[in-house]
């Protein structure tokens, strides 16, 4: 058999490489010459993985060439993937996305409603009889903590909790130590200064006349607020510049569902007004708040006559 590429989709998840890398060893080992690839920079999260279990990088993928024998693993659709994938050969999908594929040849189409694609392929070890490493292992492991937010996404299924528990033995590893620290180097903005901290993901908005700008950053803990000196003068700058009347910063804890925020500006009684709280030194906690969108946005254009 010819070569096979085996890659996920661009902005590349953890999800997304340690599959790559993982398929490509279930393909090596059902003895088809398989290669992973990425499509672009990994995160800090997914290098602490790789890092963890000492596995190298994929290379990255520029484009196909025609008629290249691939494997698409956590995607499938073809806006999402690499260039010159319409002039592919898919040989295999694994995936556990909505279905955007057309195929002109019959294929491998593995698509399962779980919580990450690596559990899948926990499965397709099991049915083909082949030993998990204890590299390939942790690379499971990491997937499925990385997407199911170490089980606390509405997506994780009781397969990825199973599978998860399985791979940790293998692995030899502490899944809620292990996961809470990779989960915390996909959080990690320590190499970036205040002013780019408030702006990772920053919103404005207007009502009446009022200048409002929503920024929001995930996290584990609540241990940037360490630096709220610098974060709050960081903050009246930006309030000085874009003329804002209300700026939240909001920490969002991603193991326990709850935000921080702090909160400046001449409106912020907005703020107290529209979340029925009270701040404490600039700042209070939001519980079960995650989403700007949806729980947070709504209650403070409401609070504006
Ligand atoms: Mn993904
Ligand atoms: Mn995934």
């Amino acid at each position: 058999m010819d070569k096979l590429y085996v890659f996920g989709h661009q902005k590349p998840d953890t999800d997304t490489i340690t599959s790559a890398i993982v398929a490509a060893n279930f393909q090596r080992a059902l003895g088809n010459p398989a290669t992973p690839y990425k499509l672009g920079e990994i995160s800090k999260e997914t290098k602490f993985a790789l890092s963890t279990f000492n596995v190298e990088e994929p290379e990255t993928l520029e484009r196909l060439e025609e008629g290249a024998n691939v494997v698409l693993v956590d995607h499938n659709d073809p806006m999402q993937s690499a260039n010159g994938v319409e002039n592919a050969k898919v040989k295999m999908v694994i995936d556990h996305h909505c279905i955007n594929f057309k195929t002109a040849e019959p294929l491998y189409y593995i698509a399962e409603p779980v919580g990450c694609t690596a559990t899948i392929l926990y499965k397709l070890y099991h049915q083909h009889d082949i030993e998990i490493d204890q590299k390939t292992a942790g690379l499971m492991l990491s997937a499925i903590i990385s997407d199911t937010l170490l089980f606390k996404s509405p997506t994780c299924t009781d397969e990825d909790k199973a599978a998860a528990e399985d791979l940790a033995e293998i692995a030899g590893v502490n899944i809620d130590q292990y996961g809470k620290a990779l989960l915390k180097a996909g959080t990690d903005v320590s190499d970036l200064e205040p002013a780019q901290i408030i702006n990772v993901d920053s919103k404005d908005f207007e009502k009446n006349g009022v200048r409002v700008t929503i920024s929001q950053i995930n996290a584990v803990d609540y241990s940037i607020f360490e630096m709220q000196d610098k974060l709050e003068l960081a903050i009246k700058a930006d309030i000085i510049s874009k003329k804002l009347d209300l700026y939240i910063f909001t920490v969002t804890d991603i193991l326990n569902a709850n935000s921080k925020i702090l909160v400046l500006g001449d409106k912020a009684d907005l703020a107290e007004k529209a979340f029925k709280i009270t701040l404490e030194n600039n700042t209070a906690i939001l519980p079960g708040v995650v989403s700007r969108k949806k729980q947070m946005l709504p209650e403070i254009l409401n609070s504006i006559d």
